[in-house]
């Protein structure tokens, strides 16, 4: 059963609202994507003293304070080591982590591909903008090559990286793509990533009308394109073909590109000790007292 790692409850939408209100600045993209959030987590019945809602730093990385969770706002680029140690001391939680396309794959970058690789049990909703904004507008590793902002006066020189091609060549196991404007794609896609057992990265199209005004909301609907209904999220090929016609065409592809079931890192530890001897109900937080000085 692949939800078996999801404690659940009944709740609605209201219920996993905090008392602090999201700071967001009026129409940003983000307001969507907490939106899907708060109905993904409703949909799936997860039991908020068991989820644990992590990010790094950025304006998308405020979220946290926003769901009702136990939460862990941590440093520039490091939310997802952080949410790997989380999952590795508690394999019954659930873990969401949010991030920006800087706090993701600028400074925390050197981290995607492992996250990706160890199949960490956690999902990772990436709100893309393609600027920085909480710096107030310099551009991102996912900004357009000729974007002007305060960085590149004159439009810049260097070619955007694409996070979805970027996750699907290191090995994350669900790999799905949606716009914050489509609140249903990105509540859909979120709950079948949180169902899912290993890493499932989500990244959303999140416009920000305050410092990018040339991949806003109309631009990103525009571009988008939903995969092709016989799209096999099974074939890896199927997943980098259709990232790639997208680019060649200007296209966004949205949609599920790619998911795929193998062990998950704590699976494989717990079978590791199992293997050698050691007891199955092991505790990582123990182990860990046992290295203190
Ligand atoms: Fe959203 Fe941009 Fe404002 Fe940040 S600066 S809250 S990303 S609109
Ligand atoms: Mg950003």
């Amino acid at each position: 059963n692949a939800q078996t790692h999801l404690h659940k409850v009944e709740l609605l939408p209201k219920d996993y609202k905090t008392d602090t209100k999201p700071f967001w600045c009026p129409g940003c993209g983000d307001h969507g994507v907490l939106t899907g959030i708060y109905r993904a987590l409703t949909e799936l019945g997860v039991d908020p003293n068991y989820l644990v809602n992590i990010s790094g730093i950025g304006c998308s990385s405020r979220l946290p304070y926003f769901v009702r969770s136990y939460k862990m706002h941590t440093l520039h680029g490091r939310a997802g080591p952080v949410a790997t140690g989380v999952q590795l001391a508690r394999p019954d939680l659930a873990i969401l982590v949010n991030g920006g396309d800087g706090d993701g794959f600028s400074i925390g970058g050197g981290h995607m591909p492992h996250l990706a690789r160890k199949n960490i049990n956690m999902t990772y909703v990436l709100m893309d903008n393609r600027i920085y904004g909480l710096t107030k507008g310099q551009v991102s590793p996912t900004s357009q090559r000729k974007m002007k902002a305060y960085t590149t006066p004159y439009g810049g020189v260097e070619e955007p990286l694409d996070p979805v091609l970027y996750m699907l060549t290191y090995g994350a196991s669900f790999v799905a793509q949606t716009l914050a404007t489509n609140v249903k794609m990105t509540a859909q896609l979120i709950k079948e990533g949180m169902e899912h057992k290993g890493f499932s990265f989500i990244s959303v199209m999140s416009h920000c009308p305050t410092f990018n005004a040339i991949d806003d909301a109309k631009f990103f609907k525009e571009s988008a394109e939903e995969l092709q209904e016989n799209h096999d999220v099974s074939d890896i090929d199927a997943a980098m073909h259709a990232v790639n016609m997208a680019h060649k065409n200007g296209r966004i592809p949205v949609g599920l590109l790619f998911r795929e079931e193998r062990p998950t890192l704590d699976e494989r530890m717990a079978e590791l000790v199992k293997q050698v001897g050691g007891s199955p109900d092991y505790d990582l937080r123990k182990i860990i007292d046992l290295a203190r000085p």
